[in-house]
């Protein structure tokens, strides 16, 4: 029995040899996965399978997440993890995690809020996957990558250890990555 991961619409056998089963379908000849997951190749049965895999046991200690700030509540900012920085491949699934507020700032943070605003971009260490998925974003290279305006949805341009916007002339707080504003999305 062969086992691999494999990722939606790759091609895992040929229909010559087997036949699809769950996780699977056939088309032109080819059996394709409809999943991430774990592919199971049976020769016995002669059928192609794949498993819906964790989608947080995807996920490393020490993996660097791209995430979208989804609520700030006054202990932890929660995130919705978008990918992982440097793979093509996004992750599938419950990707909710959290930041909390000890882990946010190498910094005292006061305020989950004055760092971290819903709808922000951030980039995050993983430092737990089980039984939930905590990141951190102590380090200098991770925190805020990208934030609009509150007011005016433009993006935010960094202005010494805070962001600008020009037209509201506003002013905001984040805790910031050292290369905000220089990622595209
Ligand atoms: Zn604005």
């Amino acid at each position: 029995m062969t086992k691999r991961t494999v990722v939606p619409g790759e091609e895992v056998a040929v229909a010559e040899e087997y036949m699809p089963d769950a996780g699977t379908y056939e088309y032109d000849g080819k059996i394709l996965s409809t999943l991430a997951g774990e592919l199971e190749l049976d020769k016995d049965k002669m059928v192609a399978r794949v498993s819906a895999a964790n989608p947080m046991n995807l996920l490393k200690v020490g993996d660097s997440v791209f995430c979208r700030v989804t609520d700030v509540r006054a202990a932890m900012a929660i995130c919705e993890i978008l990918g992982t920085e440097g793979k093509e491949r996004g992750i599938t699934g419950e990707t909710s995690a959290t930041i909390h507020i000890s882990k946010l700032s190498s910094e005292y943070v006061q305020e989950v809020g004055r760092e971290m605003r819903p709808n922000d971009l951030v980039r995050a260490k993983v430092i737990q996957t089980s039984p939930s998925v905590q990141l951190s974003t102590q380090e200098p290279h991770f925190g805020v990558v990208k934030a609009l305006c509150r007011k005016c949805r433009a993006p935010m341009a960094r202005q010494g250890k805070s962001l600008r916007c020009e037209p509201c002339e506003r002013v905001e707080n984040r805790k910031l990555a050292d290369d905000y504003g220089d990622i595209d999305f």
